[in-house]
């Protein structure tokens, strides 16, 4: 029977129409929208509203037509999972939880399920000082010994050194995706940045430093090279705008950066990626970038707001503990329960990439899940640490139950979240 469906279920259907037929105006999305979804009764009016809140149409006032509009989604469009593995597909499961991981075969308890290098990575401190000490690889992250296929950053000369070195050529060429735009020699207007970052031990920050190096170095190569780069940093789950004084930008345990220190931060970024202070910086950062920037990627790339803020958000939002972002793995959901674990198992020769493990049996359909928090830790204290992060209360299984548990005991205050969390499933 035909039926109006939910704004979950035609928003992606929308988005996938509008993805594979990007010349397409409003009417035709539509006439292929009715056409592949005859079940459904959907107005064109619905159809247009979706579209430009999904910045997928230029609006009256927006950009001139001819302009590449570069939307922001959570729904991946041309990710390749396949490069990785064909145990799992991502699955939109709605609104409020978004994208997910689910098997598409039998998995074992043990089973490598997939390795992954990271999209970017912006490693812990301790890690990063080894790197500007020369102790370890620039790109990938791992230590260095004495190999004799260990190289040194080509641009550093004495009046403008740079301590950079990889463990070997590979690296070296690997590293041109981000590093030219982060050494002291080829853009020192970069400098001031990452010292802040380091200052301020902000992982986020450093971390939307190498991501937007990368976007930045792309644009400057071929459009599929970009057009790929920029789908894995737009489908990065992304925390609301008026959720932002929530942004919770460390690793857990450390201090929150507050509005004068976004400001700054926000300054020394435009200065290191797009109007360097001096002169000469300006000249060395032309040399890097010479193909100009749309208009609208300037936008959302370095506007406070919607640019910079919205990225650090998504920065700390999708970090694996280490400091690297990975394209599949930032796709994983949270349990307490997790059925997935993820190890850096590759230390000697690759510190940076993750293996992805079952931790237990997972049936064909089953959603892959890891732990964002330590599991170890008590009820209350995982439910603290998830909500610090905006991710709103747990109702995974193991909670449920907890605080079940909890309310059956005389603890008053636990019973009280328990109730909310029960309101939260609807079981009220
Ligand atoms: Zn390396
Ligand atoms: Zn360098
Ligand atoms: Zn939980």
């Amino acid at each position: 029977m035909p039926a109006s469906p939910t704004e979950d279920e035609l928003t992606p259907a929308i988005i996938e129409l509008k993805k594979e037929n990007p010349e397409l105006g409003i009417a035709k999305v539509h006439a292929l929208l009715t056409n592949k979804f005859p079940e459904w009764i959907v107005s064109e009016k619905r159809t247009r509203k979706i579209l430009q809140n999904q910045g997928l149409i230029v609006s009256a006032t927006g950009q001139a037509p001819n302009v590449q509009v570069y939307p922001s989604s959570r729904v991946v469009s041309g990710l390749n999972l396949a490069k990785w593995t064909p145990k799992v597909d991502v699955k939109w499961f709605d609104k409020r939880k978004g994208k997910g991981l689910v098997a598409t075969q039998e998995i074992k308890e043990g089973e490598v399920i997939w390795k992954e290098d990271p999209f970017i990575v912006a490693p812990e401190w301790d890690i990063f000082d080894l790197q500007t000490r020369s102790l370890a690889c620039m790109f990938c992250t791992t230590p260095l010994g004495d190999s004799p296929l260990i190289t040194t950053c080509l641009a550093s000369n004495i009046t403008s050194p740079c301590t950079a070195r990889f463990c070997s050529r590979l690296c070296l060429t690997r590293s041109a995706q981000v590093h030219p735009l982060l050494c002291p020699a080829r853009n020192p207007a970069s400098i001031p940045l990452i010292k802040f970052a380091r200052e301020t031990r902000w992982m986020a920050l450093h971390a939307l430093t190498h991501c937007t190096g990368r976007l930045l170095l792309a644009y400057q190569s071929d459009e599929k090279t970009f057009n790929d780069d920029w789908e894995i940093s737009c489908a990065l789950a992304e925390l609301g705008m008026e959720e932002r004084h929530k942004y919770s930008f460390n690793l857990s345990g450390q201090s929150e950066p507050d509005r004068d220190a976004w400001k700054k931060a926000h300054r020394l970024f435009v200065q290191a990626f797009k109007e360097p202070g001096t002169p000469l910086d300006v000249k060395k950062l032309a040399k890097i970038l010479k193909k100009p920037l749309p208009k609208n990627l300037q936008t959302a790339l370095f506007d406070y707001d919607t640019g910079f803020l919205r990225g650090l958000g998504r920065m700390s939002l999708n970090l694996e503990a280490h400091g690297g972002l990975y394209a599949l793995h930032s796709h994983l959901n949270h349990s307490c329960d997790p059925n997935v674990s993820v190890r850096h198992l590759n230390q000697r020769t690759a510190l940076a990439r993750i293996t992805l493990i079952g931790k237990r049996d997972i049936r064909v359909g089953e959603e892959l899940l890891v732990t964002y928090v330590n599991p170890q830790a008590p009820y209350r204290a995982r439910q603290n640490e998830l909500q610090g992060w905006g991710f709103g209360a747990c109702t995974c299984p193991r909670c449920v139950e907890e605080a079940k548990k909890l309310k059956g005991g005389n603890d008053q205050e636990l019973a009280d979240l328990a109730s909310e969390l029960k309101a939260g499933l609807g079981v009220m």
